[in-house]
């Protein structure tokens, strides 16, 4: 566990969160402003920074992420499809600094994969 890390503290319970699934690799909670009707977020237990940071032993973890997504993203209401999205570093504009997916989707289209800047 990274001690000031956020998402550490909701893997170890420190911090409230609407667990959906658990594993021994992966834990999936709710996002807390969700973007569309089914945003989840899959995280590795074990602290990871992002994509930045892993290698080759991390592997395991990062499969488990999406091979559980699909299950994830039916059971909380999307049957037709979803979208999954990692933010990664400044550039990739993550906010939280471990590592997560963002599994998102629901009754309609999620929409166009990103905005053109102006
Ligand atoms: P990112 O910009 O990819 O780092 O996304 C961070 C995500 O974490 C955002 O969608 C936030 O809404 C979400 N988030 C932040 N704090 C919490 C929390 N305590 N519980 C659930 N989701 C959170
Ligand atoms: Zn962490």
């Amino acid at each position: 566990m990274s001690t000031n890390c956020l998402f550490c503290k909701i893997v170890a319970g420190h911090i409230p969160s609407k667990k959906i699934y658990e594993d021994d690799l992966v834990y999936a909670f709710r996002d807390i402003n969700p973007q569309r009707p089914v945003h989840l977020l899959v995280i590795p237990k074990q602290h990871l920074t992002s994509l930045q940071q892993v290698s080759a032993a991390d592997e395991p973890t990062l499969g488990r992420i999406l091979s559980v997504a699909n299950q994830l993203a039916v059971e909380a209401g999307s049957p037709g499809g979803f979208r999954v999205i990692i933010n990664n570093g400044e550039i990739g504009c993550q906010e939280v600094p471990h590592l997560h997916a963002h599994v998102v989707g629901g009754d309609q289209p999620v929409g166009p994969m990103l905005k053109r800047l102006a």
